[in-house]
This record gives C-alpha cells, structure tokens and sequence, in this order.
C-alpha cells in the first residue's frame, strides 16, 4: 500500500475544501466573534506566510501563551504545517517555570495575548533564543511594553500573502511539545509527531472512543496549553464540525451560556469546571443543555455522583477519559458495552466512573513493583504502561527519561485495576497514595464517595504521617456555602463507612474553605499535604 504521510496539513485541507461555510465561534471579552473554515484557512496561509518572513524555518520551536480563541487556532495549524513545533506554553506557571520551559524549548518567536505581556516582562532578558513577540488583540492597540521587538498579529495578518507552498513534512518531524509538571525539578516536555498527531485525532473520531464528527459543535474549555486542548481542535477542525471558543477567562456562567446559545454537542474539562458550572445552573436556573450528547470529563477522576447528577437532572451524558501529557493525551474512555444494556442505572453509573477502555491501537500492562501482571478482577492494583503510536517514548532533553520510559513502555505513574470486562480504574496516582501498614487506600475513591454526599462541593484526601501505620488518610472538605456549620465529621465517617473498610475511612476530616488547584484546574494535592505540615491547613468550623 502507500506509505503516504501522515502531517496535519490534511486536517487543515480537507474540512477547508469540503466544509468551507462551517463556523468557528470564538467568545471575546465583550462579544462574539464568529467566521468560516474558508475564512479560517486563508487566515492559516496568511500566518504561515508571517512565520516565514519573521524568520522562522522547519524544525524552529514558536510559543504560544494565549486563552482559547480563533487566533490561537490558527496557530494551532500554522506553525506544524509550515514545518516548526507548536510550544503550546502553560500560562498559569510560576515565573521561573515559565522562563524555562521557554528556554529549555528554545523559542524563537512568541506569540502572546495582549493581556499576558506582563508575564512575560519580567523574564524577558532571560529568554535569550527569542527574537520577537507578537501580539494578538481584539482590535485594540498593543498595550506598551519593555518587550522587544514587538509585532501586531491582525497587521502581520493584513498585510501578508493568500498563498503559501506548504512543505511536505515527514510524518515523524515534531509538530508540537508541550511541559508537563514533574513531582520536583522543573517541567518535562513531550514532543508530538505530526504521525501522533493525526493517529490520536482519527482515534477521537471513533464512534466508541469520543465520536467526533462534522455534525458535532464542539467547545474545548480545557486550555489549548494543556495536552493539544485534549486533542479537540484537531479532531474537531479535520472533521468540519462547528467549534466554539470559550475565550478569555470564561466564567461558569458564560460557558453555560455558550452551550446554551450555541447549542454545544461536545464539551471537554477537568471536573472542578462542571462542578463549578452546576452550581452556576442550581443557583440561577433557565439554561438549556439539552445539546449536550457528550460533557467529556478527564485530567481528575470524574466523580461518580456528578455523572448521575447531571444524567438525571439535565438529560446530559457525562463521558469519563483518561489520559496523560505523555499520551497525547487520550488513553480510554468509559463507554457501556452493548452486555450492560440490562443493567440498572446504579450499575451503569458505577462502570461509567471508571477511566474505561483503553483507545483502540494502544496496548497496556498493568502490573506490580516486581514487573508481574496484576490478574484482570477488578481488585488487584498495579501500575499501567503503555505503548502505542500516540504514546510519547522520551521527554526531551531531559534526564528523567529514564525513569518513566523503560523498555519501550510508559510508566504512568498511575495505580488502577482492571475488571473482567478490560475497564481500567484508576485508583491514585503513585504520589498520592496513602500507604496505611504496607496496604494501600485508594484516595480517589474516598474522594468519590465523599463527593456524592449532598452536602460536599469538593474533597481531597491526602496521607498524613502516622507513627504506627506509617500513613493514615486526612479528608478535606469543602462544603456547599448553606450546610456550613451544620454537618459534623462523625456524619461524613458515617457517610462512608457502608462503602469501604474500616481501615480506610479517614482518620479525621477537616472543612476548609477550599482546596488548592493546579495550572490546569486539579486538586493540588501536593501542596496540600505540604501545607497540613506546615500546620497552614485552617479548618473552618
Ligand atoms: P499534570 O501532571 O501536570 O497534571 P497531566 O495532565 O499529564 O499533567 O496529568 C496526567 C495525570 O492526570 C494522569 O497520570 C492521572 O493521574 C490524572 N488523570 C487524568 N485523567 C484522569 C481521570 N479521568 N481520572 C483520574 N485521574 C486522571
């Protein structure tokens, strides 16, 4: 057969030339900003045009620090089709981070929202490989700025050429990178080959995995920086559906609104995002969700209570991945296979709060610390590895790749079992663990079953040193604002004593008034466990 290459330049082609009326919605500060794919790809030729004459050839690194909008889609597209690597930068890093991954990827051009110059003032001098910024608002002048030499994306954009010659790319030439955080040291960074690239996107248009398709209207809220926005805007761009930004800093009520008023089929975030959204919906009522045949939970696990919450109050179909950075990021999905039409509704919530089944094309073991393969019951823990074309096999430039990528697998870092079925449950990450005298407890799944208490808007459980037992687990819980004052530890250990062994309830239970999150919106639990150290942990009453 032939051995074409596989470039994201067919997934900017393709929906251009067949779907060239479908829109890209993109919310802005006081608007809504809406075009073609037509518009979008003569847009995509100008920029590639722009990247060409401020220098930037085949194989440069180009960063890109910016909320989701239609310009940060474009870039999306322009840098890998002309032949550089996308650095799709966190922009929630700690200064010192941000000046190193900007290094340590060796950016020659930065691409920056208006409203994001000043994270980059500070760091400036250090980022030595940089030749320029560029700026991208809404119509406004660039704010002023120490940064130098500074260009104005719309009037790049206006004055560049209609045509551009498009390279033929080898398919494993490196499309994008993006940084992962490690558990100390500085970010790592996962390279994305245009072959990765294009595999993974195919894979979210399965029926079985996500289902993507041009008869979709799609809103990826996760931010573009983490993991390729899981993967949305390329699979949502090849398959010509509808896409809708969310823009800058979108609230939980404008991201109801949005799925309200654009009639929003896919919608893909980290949990704390809908846990968010559905307080926003409880409290003022009067938005149709109706749309909504996917709400994509991932990055956390996917609190079981909040998929029944959102199935029988609002109609809409919470649908649980899991993935890593290093994967792309999509490693399963939780879909009912056609055995479980007959269950009852508890039973099906209870598998779709699994991780699910692995992406078709991957391959995984699940074992434990001495390399032996854990038995498929649905009890046995072990840590999962994975292969696979989307699967990345080195950080780069980095000498922590030796400790995940070992013999040709990934190691995920994450502890899960699988039952009978092949559905994986992803128990903790190896970090978060709460050893208890040699045993293991799970503090996801405490997590879990604490959050479906009427009471509890978030929980985070974490190991706490104990003399005997090494380990012990501490709850914090953030209560919903009317029950503060008014439920009692004992009533939460009661709550999840039917559910678990004795020795794995909690041994205490702190209400606090909020948990710390990550850049990418997940319970920081690290920072948690340090603070409770510290004693800096301040209980409410
Ligand atoms: P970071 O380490 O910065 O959070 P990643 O997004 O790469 O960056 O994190 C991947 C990790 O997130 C996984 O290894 C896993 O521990 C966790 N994770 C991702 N999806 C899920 C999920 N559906 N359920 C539970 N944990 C998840």
């Amino acid at each position: 057969m032939m051995h074409t290459q596989l470039t994201l330049r067919l997934l900017l082609e393709q929906p251009a030339e067949l779907f060239p009326y479908k829109e890209i919605i993109s919310r802005t500060e006081n608007a809504t900003f809406r075009y073609t794919y037509a518009d979008f790809y003569r847009r995509v030729v100008r920029l590639a045009n722009v990247l060409q004459d401020l220098g930037v050839k085949q194989g440069d690194r180009v960063a890109v620090l910016a909320w989701n909008t239609y310009r940060h889609l474009e870039l999306y597209f322009a840098i890998p089709c002309m032949g550089a690597t996308l650095h799709m930068v966190n922009f929630r890093l700690f200064r010192d981070q941000l000046s190193y991954v900007i290094r340590h990827a060796g950016d020659v051009l930065v691409f920056v929202d208006d409203s994001m110059l000043p994270m980059l003032e500070p760091i400036a001098e250090k980022l030595n490989d940089v030749r320029g910024f560029v700026v991208m608002t809404d119509g406004e002048p660039v704010t002023q700025t120490a940064l130098s030499p500074i260009y104005d994306y719309e009037q790049l954009l206006a004055q560049a050429p209609d045509q551009f010659a498009f390279p033929d790319l080898s398919e494993e030439s490196a499309a994008g990178i993006c940084y992962t955080s490690a558990t100390t040291g500085n970010p790592k960074g996962v390279v994305y080959s245009h072959r990765g690239l294009y595999l993974h996107s195919l894979n979210m248009c399965i029926a079985d995995t996500l289902g993507i398709s041009e008869r979709d209207t799609v809103m990826p809220v996760v931010p573009m920086f983490h993991a390729n926005g899981w993967g949305f805007p390329y699979s949502a761009t090849w398959m010509g559906a509808t896409q809708v930004m969310p823009g800058p800093h979108p609230s939980p009520k404008d991201l109801a609104q949005l799925i309200n008023d654009e009639h929003v089929t896919v919608a893909a975030a980290v949990p704390t995002v809908w846990l968010d959204m559905e307080r926003v919906i409880e409290q003022e009522g009067g938005y149709d969700l109706h749309s909504l045949r996917a709400l994509v939970v991932g990055g956390s696990a996917a609190p079981r209570g909040l998929i029944q919450r959102f199935q029988e109050k609002y109609g809409v179909p919470i649908v649980h991945a899991y993935g890593m950075t290093e994967t792309t990021p999509l490693a399963t999905v939780s879909r009912l296979k056609s055995i479980h039409d007959p269950l009852s509704n508890e039973e099906k919530y209870d598998i779709r709060a699994k991780q699910g089944l692995l992406a078709s094309g991957l391959k995984m073991r699940v074992v434990r610390d001495d390399g032996s393969e854990v038995a498929h019951n649905g009890k046995e823990m072990g840590e999962l590895l994975l292969q696979g074309p989307w699967i990345a096999d080195s950080y780069y430039n980095d000498e922590r790749t030796k400790e995940t990528f070992i013999d040709g697998w990934l190691h995920t870092g994450d502890v899960v079992t699988v039952d009978e079925e092949g559905y994986i449950q992803l128990m903790d990450r190896t970090k978060d663990l709460v050893k208890s005298g040699g045993e293991w407890i799970s503090t996801v799944e405490l997590e879990n079953a604490l959050m479906a208490h009427p009471a509890v808007a978030e929980a985070a459980v974490i190991a706490i040193p104990h003399e005997k037992w090494r380990e012990r687990p501490l709850a914090c819980v953030v209560l919903k604002p009317e029950y503060v004052g008014k439920v009692t530890k004992e009533e939460m250990i009661d709550f999840l004593a039917p559910h678990f062994a004795k020795w794995w309830l909690p041994d205490d239970v702190l209400f606090v008034d909020a948990i710390p999150r990550t850049s990418t919106g997940k319970f920081f639990k690290k920072q948690l466990r340090e603070a409770y150290q510290k004693g800096e942990l301040n209980p409410i009453s």
